[in-house]
């Protein structure tokens, strides 16, 4: 997959997680809808969020309210979700994996561990688990 992100939204991403300390920042990267969603995306607006968590130190939660007018805008269509690492490196923590945004294609992390040289990474959540189906005994009754 090829990934285009201007540098003003690269900027943009840097200055809202900065403001957010000592809280993790979130937000949504859209494209426009003329473009098919193929194996190119070019990010067209970043969206900062409010982080509802409630401990936002260690955590992002995005109030699904904030995105709706984002889901049903016809012109652009999400497809990554940003948040921001305040003290760790940008990988996916166990609690990020547990997530459901694997339904969205690109997941943004941003760190900044080291402030002067923050680290921007972009994921893409596969879940590999499928439904599983167990046989199971059952008596039928006289
Ligand atoms: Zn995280």
């Amino acid at each position: 997959m090829s990934i285009h992100l201007s540098r003003q939204l690269y900027d943009e991403m840097v200055s809202h997680s900065m403001r957010s300390l000592p809280n993790e920042a979130c937000g949504i990267l859209t494209q426009e809808a003329s473009l098919t969603p193929s194996d190119e995306l070019q990010i067209h607006t970043f969206i900062p969020l409010h982080n509802y968590a409630a401990d936002p130190t260690q955590q992002f939660a995005i109030l699904p309210s904030d995105i709706l007018p984002y889901l049903i805008d016809k012109r652009r269509r999400i497809v990554g979700i940003f948040h921001s690492h305040p003290t760790a490196a940008s990988i996916p923590s166990a609690e990020d994996l547990s997530t459901l945004w694997h339904t969205i294609p690109t997941y943004w992390i941003l760190s900044l561990q080291h402030k002067e040289r923050p680290n921007l990474q972009v994921y893409s959540l596969k879940k590999t688990t499928t439904t599983a189906y167990h046989k199971l005994s059952f008596v039928i009754g006289q």
